[in-house]
């Protein structure tokens, strides 16, 4: 892993996105959906965060607000110091590139690939023709593509090769911040290596950020430095991966990393199954979203919404067993168990 040098490059503050919709015929006064709730949350400079939860959690709502492509409710983006809504579109485009998870459905059919690849630059103005075109080739050569494949087309290869011309595509432009939504995912696992160290070797040689995006603890945990985990559109754990991996404090990472096929020694002592399906964001459970699932709630948590805060060195969670004023109730609660 390269050195992260700390500078923040995203600063979310208190970011909300809902949604209005109507259910049944389209009759009455319409539903609010609260897809990211609140999120407060910092991407350094040269880091890779890796943002975990279950499918609807938020994470690519939340990927599509950094991106500048929808406007939070609420809440501010900032990006380098300024706000997100302020820097020209382009710009931003140029600086923040995605790579997507099915690499059959993010690249035109009917494109050779490196028309793909120059597309980007084409639009920015980068270079001359010739220029681009030599990028273009070395481009492929450095995500491990042969440069005749540039006449080629998207079918002719395989899920990896394609995401190897996705990554291309992505580095085009000289990103800054490259939001990784589930890159290899749709891939074969004996593959899925070989994407992960191309993208770790393009984040060395480019001094690139990234967002990552997984609901796969496993390869986030190899791949990220820091991990944030998300449950029903809010934060609910962030820090270190390493610490956080080895000892996870809010009840639904436990959860998430007992199923995680992730090999460790002491797994079967803090064994956590997570039961039952994420309630619907339409109608979500009062206090902690988390507590009808939770195998470790006690009397505040079904009226009573934890705050994220810092609660060990780095490591904030979500989680009212660390709430200082809330100890008394959960000792209580233990004693009368033990009985
Ligand atoms: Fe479980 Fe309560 Fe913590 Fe929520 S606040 S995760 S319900 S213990």
């Amino acid at each position: 892993m390269t050195k992260t040098d700390h500078t923040p490059l995203l600063q979310l503050r208190d970011v909300r996105k809902q949604y209005s919709i109507r259910t049944g015929l389209g009759l009455g006064e319409p539903l609010t959906v609260t897809a990211v709730s609140r999120v407060s949350l910092t991407l350094r400079q040269g880091e890779t965060l890796g943002l975990v939860g279950e499918s609807g959690c938020g994470k690519s709502t939340l990927a599509r607000l950094i991106l500048g492509l929808e406007k939070p409710t609420s809440g501010d983006i900032h990006y380098r110091g300024g706000r997100l809504d302020e820097w020209r579109r382009l710009d931003l485009r140029r600086r923040m590139q995605m790579i997507f998870q099915d690499p059959f459905a993010s690249l035109n059919p009917r494109q050779k690939i490196g028309d793909i690849v120059e597309e980007g630059p084409l639009i920015h103005h980068m270079g001359s023709r010739k220029e681009r075109k030599e990028a273009v080739l070395q481009l492929l050569g450095m995500v491990g593509l042969s440069p005749e494949y540039a006449n080629r087309y998207p079918h002719e290869f395989s899920g990896g090769q394609r995401q190897r011309v996705a990554i291309a595509r992505a580095l085009a432009l000289h990103p800054e911040l490259v939001v990784c939504d589930e890159p290899v995912s749709a891939l074969d696992v004996s593959i899925q290596a070989q994407v992960l160290e191309l993208l770790a070797d393009m984040r060395k040689r480019f001094d690139l950020t990234y967002l990552f995006i997984s609901h796969d603890l496993s390869v986030v945990g190899h791949v990220c430095e820091r991990a944030a985990v998300m449950y029903l559109g809010s934060l609910v754990e962030e820090g270190p991966t390493e610490s956080m991996f080895a000892d996870p404090l809010h009840p639904y990472t436990k959860a998430l990393l007992a199923a995680a096929p992730i090999p460790d020694p002491d797994a079967a002592r803090r064994r956590a199954k997570l039961s039952g399906d994420p309630p619907s964001p339409i109608d979500p459970p009062g206090g902690c979203p988390f507590h009808p699932r939770c195998n470790q709630a006690f009397e505040p948590c079904s009226r009573v919404a934890p705050q994220l805060a810092e609660r060990a060195p780095g490591r904030r969670t979500a989680c009212h067993l660390y709430d200082p004023e809330h100890q008394a109730t959960l000792a209580t609660t233990a004693a009368k168990e033990t009985l």
